[in-house]
């Protein structure tokens, strides 16, 4: 007898010849979520991971395992050999169990043969259990349709017994759909937004712009708090860090005060294309959402979409804003969210805004600025911050000599 947690994937095994390929990456993912748990023992058995452990308390491993994407439930479970009388044993032992913490008046046992040889099929091996357990633990009711427990026994390389089954996040492996650069912002949006691509599968790096000095150390350290957030699901996070101020005040300077924000903006997407290119990275994210402010109508998005070749993903487009919130909330960022720090975009914020921007408008504006030179020193002076699980590992400048 031993105690398992049974791992379901269930999307990644629609993948036909790629299933291996995201069975692997998954498996290496459960691994590096669960390397501070002692004595685990992964087990591949492909369609199914098992865990085996020697855990008194095994919540904090559920903990750990159901934030790993591309898992739809997970189940504690315990490995029985498979002749009948050790079923009839270990299912008595834990319907006891659960009858002396809960008060329970009714079961059922819900067997499935993933191995048909076994010589009692499931309605056979329902009745033998159940039968056993409603003689030795009356006077509980065997009660088929509304059961207030039911007992699952999956006849596999072993008999595995179990009772609850707790949902993970599904989605896709982490790192299986490729990379893309997130524009993390320090609002409620653009963490959201990485976290659901990541649930895609998508491997995430980021990258903030900011204003220093207009813009503070605390709004810096701001944004590093929700990517802190984010490896709790990523594991790891490389922020680029980039200062915004010489670009805003060439844009100050030379381009129509009404279009500063979506110049910024369009500022924003190329820095993270270019960045993208040394990283890797196939696609951009945004936390953007149709309608949600004046700078995110139709056109305002055709112009920062125009900006870019390469594809702009962007998983709220059509979110209300209460379900970003609530998004929000489950992920742990929203408190860190709605603290009230200055962002770049705030400073040198005109009295009217485009809300309607013409393309060929902005990029007139535009051809009044030396875009190339602006954004290459604007990325001669990036910041690197890389955040493993919760913490700052390096800050570094890795284009300056200092
Ligand atoms: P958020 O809550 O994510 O800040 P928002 O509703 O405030 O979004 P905008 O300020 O219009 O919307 O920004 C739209 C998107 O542009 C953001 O979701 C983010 O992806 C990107 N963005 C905006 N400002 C920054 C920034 N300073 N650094 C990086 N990305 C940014
Ligand atoms: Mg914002």
């Amino acid at each position: 007898m031993k105690e398992m947690l049974l791992v379901r994937y269930g999307e990644i095994a629609l993948k036909g010849k790629n299933i291996r390929t995201f069975e692997r990456k998954l498996i290496s993912n459960i691994k590096k979520a669960i390397s501070d748990i002692p004595d685990t023992i992964i087990h591949d058995q492909r369609g199914r991971v098992v865990i085996e452990h020697e855990l008194q308390d095994q919540e904090a491993l559920i903990k750990a395992v159901t934030k790993v994407f591309g898992i739809v439930s997970v189940s504690p479970a315990t490995r029985l050999d498979r002749d009948i009388e050790t079923i009839k044993e270990g299912c008595l032992a834990l319907l006891k169990k659960m009858i002396d913490e809960n008060e329970v008046k009714s079961f059922k046992v819900e067997a499935r043969r993933a191995d048909k040889h076994y010589p009692l099929n499931s309605p056979e091996i329902n009745q033998t259990v159940g039968g056993y357990l409603f003689k030795n633990l009356q006077p509980i009711r065997v009660d088929v349709n509304h059961p207030e427990v039911v007992i699952h026994i999956e006849i596999r390389d072993y008999a595995y017994v179990f009772i609850r089954k707790i949902p993970g996040l599904g989605g896709m492996p982490y790192g299986s759909a490729g990379k893309g650069m997130l524009l993390l912002s320090g609002g409620i949006d653009s963490p959201v937004a990485g976290y659901l691509m990541a649930r895609r599968g998508l491997e995430l790096e980021a990258v903030h712009f900011h204003s220093f000095p207009f813009t503070s150390e605390r709004a810096m350290e701001k944004v590093i708090d929700l990517a802190k957030r984010l490896t709790y699901y990523t594991e790891n996070l490389r922020i680029h860090s980039i200062n915004i101020l010489e670009i805003q005040k060439a844009i100050n300077e030379h381009c129509p005060s009404e279009e500063s924000t979506i110049l910024a903006r369009s500022f924003m997407m190329k820095i993270a294309e270019r960045l993208s290119e040394t990283s890797r990275c196939k696609a951009l994210i945004t936390g953007e959402n149709l309608g949600q402010v004046a700078s995110q109508t139709i056109e305002g998005l055709t112009v920062t979409n125009s900006m870019v070749e390469i594809p702009v993903f962007r998983p709220l487009i059509a979110y209300d804003k209460n379900d970003i919130i609530d998004v929000a909330k489950k992920i742990d960022t929203f408190e860190t969210s709605i603290l009230p720090f200055e962002d770049c975009c705030t400073i040198f914020l005109p009295d009217r805004v485009v809300t309607k921007p013409r393309l060929e408008k902005i990029e007139a504006s535009l051809s009044n600025l030396d875009i190339d030179a602006l954004i290459d020193e604007a990325i001669k002076q990036k910041e690197a911050i890389i955040v493993v699980k919760g913490e700052i590992t390096s800050r570094f400048f890795p284009n300056l000599n200092v």
